[in-house]
């Protein structure tokens, strides 16, 4: 594959201590060769790979002290040639360095190029690549566990192993095709016929996760709801711990969708804080309210915040609303009133930090996550959710059919369940797949 330098700042386009700028090709010694004045006697062309240099790093209008490292294809990130360079991580300091690189002819790289040349270089699968955004996109401690099972290829070895004995059965199928006077019935069928299902279960094994897994990679949605002033933003600020919503004592005010997220136990809970539920003849806030019902339909877990000391017959209208759904029960302003509720869950006071602790722990414990072991092993990306269905959906045809069907159909089921597995680790993947995949990348990854 003929490919050309490309470079980046693989560190992103903010002021730090230090930068990281990457080059990647046929040859990015040469064009190190031309910027990079080693302290030491070893010259750039001499460089050991794997090991830092200190020098002078030639950029366009000035110079900057620090680090140059050579890694030889094929044991580097890409599996080309590359070389980086460790800068001084200011903003005017990267964009010289990257400035004179391009000047030396190399082209910026597009978004996820070095790690898209990674995989056609055969350095990672695609679901490994993808277990690479989730990881550096993750803003929860479960979200970057959930990358790295993607990363780490153990998915794609649960896959590899299913797709070996589906290679098996196609080849057993080939087999009795060609000695068809053998006595199929006899011999081959009922192995097929139990890798197929041995295959279904570990597939259905895997698609088991899933819902689980997602909701470590995207959080928890949880949609607070109540009366106007019974404490809503108030309560969303407290378990922020930061005014991102706007308080204020005159009903109706939280007019929009507010959200905000927090971690509970390194899962991710993203809140949104809706307008009161109550007829309005103000239009902004009609739109606040019909927000707040698609809220309350997309969200895994209600938040109702009634106020203690004025509690009536609306709050047992919004309770009546929300008493199907998975649903947490909130006496909020417990300062002002020890008023009790049969169903209510929690007693709190937003305004003086009462039993907020009390409260996330609440809110982590009416998740489907309360008890589940967090450490194992969960499908997090639709994409894989898809192609592993297909597969199981092709091999339940193949088993439903196996004893009807003639050898040669039954082996287009098989083999298109294969296919769909090959997708994960980008075997069968199609070009618009990878590039769909790549394009989420930041430049520089
Ligand atoms: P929302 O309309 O439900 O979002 O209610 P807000 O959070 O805007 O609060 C309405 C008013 O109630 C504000 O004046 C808050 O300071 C006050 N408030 C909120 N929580 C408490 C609480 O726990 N105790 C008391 N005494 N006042 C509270």
């Amino acid at each position: 594959m003929k490919t050309d330098n490309i470079a980046a700042i693989s560190t992103g386009m903010v002021a730090s201590g230090v930068a990281v700028i990457r080059i990647s090709g046929p040859s990015p010694l040469q064009v190190a060769e031309k910027m990079f004045k080693p302290l030491g006697k070893t010259k750039v062309c001499d460089f050991e790979p794997n090991k830092m240099y200190p020098g002078e790093i030639v950029a366009k209008g000035f110079n900057d002290f620090g680090m140059c490292v050579y890694f030889k294809a094929p044991k580097s990130f890409t599996g080309e040639d590359s070389v980086e360079f460790h800068s001084h991580g200011g903003l005017a300091i990267t964009k010289g360095i990257l400035n004179k690189i391009f000047s030396l002819g190399v082209r910026p790289a597009t978004n996820g190029e070095f790690t898209k040349r990674a995989f056609l270089n055969g350095k990672l699968s695609l679901s490994s690549a993808e277990g690479l955004i989730d990881m550096i996109n993750s803003e929860s401690e479960s979200g970057v566990k959930a990358g790295y099972y993607l990363y780490r290829e153990k998915l794609l070895s649960a896959v590899n192993s299913i797709q070996d004995r589906l290679t098996d059965s196609l080849s057993q199928i080939d087999v009795d095709m060609d000695f068809p006077e053998e006595d199929i019935e006899q011999t081959a069928t009922p192995k097929i016929k139990q890798d197929i299902e041995i295959s279904i279960q570990k597939l259905d094994s895997l698609l088991s996760t899933y819902r689980t897994g997602r909701t470590l990679k995207d959080g928890v949605k949880v949609g607070i709801v109540g009366k106007p002033n019974t404490g809503k933003s108030s309560t969303l600020n407290a378990l922020l711990n930061y005014d991102k919503a706007i308080v204020s004592s005159v009903a109706g005010t939280t007019r929009d969708i507010v959200e905000g997220s927090i971690d509970i136990n390194g899962v991710r809970f993203n809140f949104s804080d809706t307008a009161g539920i109550r007829e309005s003849d103000d239009e902004i806030e009609e739109i606040g309210v019909s927000l707040s019902k698609r809220v309350l339909n997309e969200s895994d877990l209600i938040v109702f915040i009634a106020d203690a000391s004025d509690f009536d017959s609306s709050d047992e209208q919004i309770l009546q609303s929300v008493i199907d759904k998975n649903l947490l029960f909130v006496m909020n302003k417990t300062d002002k009133s020890d008023f009790k509720h049969e169903r209510a869950d929690i007693y709190i006071s937003a305004l003086e930090k009462i039993n907020v602790d009390g409260l996330r722990q609440a809110i982590y414990d009416k998740t489907a996550l309360k008890g589940l072991d967090l450490s194992g092993d969960f499908l997090c990306e639709e994409r894989h959710f898809d192609a592993l269905s297909r597969a199981k959906t092709s091999l339940v045809s193949a088993l439903n059919s196996i004893e009807s069907v003639s050898l040669d159909i039954l082996a287009i089921d098989v083999k298109d369940a294969w296919d769909a597995l090959g997708e994960i680790s980008g075997k069968t993947a199609t070009e618009e797949i990878i590039n769909n995949i790549f394009s989420k990348f930041c430049v520089g990854k």
